[in-house]
């Protein structure tokens, strides 16, 4: 068999379903670009018939990133997978990625039909894609709930109609490694063709954390393609974290046997990328990229790590791209010198990008000592999250402390470059904030998430605030990295209101979103 397995990125559909609107066009690119860097061999970049922002972006990635297959994900009809088709007909290699309910649950439940009638419908949307691309993959949704001669009969009649993959999504979470490492074995000796003229992929979510050993356990029976999500991001409680899959394959080729062609340097750009754009935090115990990965807590495991690192380490955190953090650049730095340092670190800059993040570096330079890698970072995050601006924020103080009011005094400016003040009272300054600013722009929203992180250790850490807001169900992430944490906060939810004003209109309804 092959020794080769490929990775097929979702963070753009799947994992973007559960961010919500949360990403721009631009974001989506940046992303996608990112992914090509990590040398993913498919992007699943949207489900065009979605909505027009979706269209949109699987139509501009597609365009502009050359290298990987750009997947559209399309429902079992013609509508969809003509509007796939079209979003991907400037795609250097496309794939249409069909899907339709298998199991008795979806299939009585859902689509209210009879099994026969929904291979015919699987039969009729196949044969439809191979008009668009030669590469067209079939996913029976809910597989591993589904009846495992049936599956195996609508496997059949997919591979008879011309899908060159066939995914086998384990939707909600359910099953467990053994069991379904033993129904890809099953499948392979139904339809002989699995697992040689068409490849097997597997797609795990995470409901029951066992979607990594899923997907491992599948590898070993002979699956040849993983789905999953940067960070495990998803649907519910997430995909399988395709980082996670990446490194055990590459740690343990001992015992898989199998390896893929991703550039491991890249995970933690990536998942840093992934995760200041979505607005989903990393935890800090997350395997593999989290900040505590390498991190040695225990007297003995730190005096063994510093005798050798392999006596408590199994991954070398070079391999996953985990930047040094020690000083790197000073306030006398200049462009040239921050210019080279942000290139090691993979960010590519324009003149005039360059200029902005020099000017951030110089403030932080002058408030911190030491600027490390995980700083500049950071200071990326602020130029990434960037969006036009209706309002920026030109001064915040707040009064707080033991037996004060929280007050604070906010003063934006507009477009048009003039400024608006107020000042309000909260039930703690950040609350304080929040309502002066509110005051000025008078657009009602919800916070619905807030978190705080320092990016680095000490005293003079920069703190990350990300921050989700909502409006008729429709979430907004929004970001902001400072010294002082007030203004950090003041920035995220700015970066968030300004997204609201932006993209209101084009978010797609919760309703028209699929899940496979
Ligand atoms: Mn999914």
């Amino acid at each position: 068999m092959e020794d080769r397995v490929l990775i097929f990125d979702t963070t753009l559909r799947d994992g973007e379903q559960s961010a919500g609107a949360g990403m721009t066009v631009d974001e989506k690119v940046e992303i996608a670009r990112q992914l090509e860097r990590l040398n993913v061999d498919i992007i699943e970049a949207g489900f065009p018939v979605s909505s027009p922002g979706d269209f949109e972006a699987v139509q501009t990635i597609a365009r502009e990133v050359r290298k990987p297959i750009i997947a559209a994900l399309a429902h079992a009809n013609e509508a969809a997978v003509d509007r796939a088709g079209e979003a991907l007909k400037d795609a250097a290699h496309p794939r249409i990625h069909i899907f339709i309910s298998s199991s008795d649950q979806h299939i009585q439940h859902q689509l209210r039909k009879n099994r026969e009638e929904v291979v015919e419908i699987a039969v009729k949307a196949v044969s439809r894609a191979r008009q668009y691309t030669d590469d067209v993959e079939f996913s029976p949704m809910d597989s591993s709930r589904t009846e495992r001669e049936f599956l195996a009969h609508m496997v059949r009649a997919a591979v008879d109609a011309g899908a060159t993959t066939i995914n086998i999504p384990d939707t909600v979470g359910y099953a467990v490694p053994e069991e379904f490492g033993g129904l890809i074995t099953y499948l392979r000796a139904e339809v002989p063709e699995l697992g040689d003229s068409v490849r097997i992929s597997v797609h795990c979510h995470d409901d029951l954390g066992m979607s990594v050993a899923n997907s491992l356990s599948a590898v070993k029976a002979g699956a040849r393609q993983v789905e999953g999500c940067i960070n495990g991001i998803g649907e519910r409680a997430g995909n399988t974290a395709v980082e996670e899959v990446i490194m055990a394959l590459r740690t343990r080729g001992d015992y898989f046997g199998v390896d893929t062609e991703i550039d491991t340097k890249q995970l933690y750009n990536t998942s840093r990328l992934v995760s200041q754009v979505s607005g989903f935090p990393v935890q800090p115990n997350k395997a593999v990229i989290g900040r505590n990965a390498f991190r040695h807590a225990s007297g003995i495991h730190q005096d063994g790590v510093l005798k050798e690192r392999t006596t408590y380490e199994i991954l070398n955190p070079l391999d996953v791209g985990v930047p040094r953090s020690e000083l790197v650049l000073g306030k006398l730095s200049g462009r040239h010198g921050l210019r080279s340092r942000l290139e090691e670190l993979g960010y590519t800059l324009s003149n005039e990008e360059l200029d902005k993040v020099h000017e951030s570096f110089k403030e932080l330079a002058d408030k911190k000592r030491e600027v490390t890698d995980r700083d500049l970072i950071a200071l990326m995050g602020n130029e990434r999250t960037a969006i036009e601006e209706t309002y920026s924020l030109e001064h915040v103080q707040v009064t707080c402390g033991t037996g004060e009011i929280p007050t604070a005094t906010v003063q934006l400016s507009l477009e048009d470059g003039s400024l608006r003040t107020d000042a309000a009272t909260g039930t703690g300054p950040v609350d304080a904030v929040y309502q002066a600013i509110n005051r000025i722009v008078g657009v009602p929203n919800e916070l619905t998430e807030f978190s705080v992180n320092s990016v680095t250790e000490g005293i003079d850490a920069i703190g990350e605030v990300s921050i989700r807001i909502e409006q008729d169900g429709k979430p907004y992430i929004g970001r902001g990295a400072d010294t002082d944490i007030i203004v950090a906060c003041a920035q995220a939810y700015m970066n968030a209101l300004n997204r609201l004003i932006a993209m209101g209109d084009t978010s797609r309804s919760p309703e028209a979103a699929g899940a496979v």
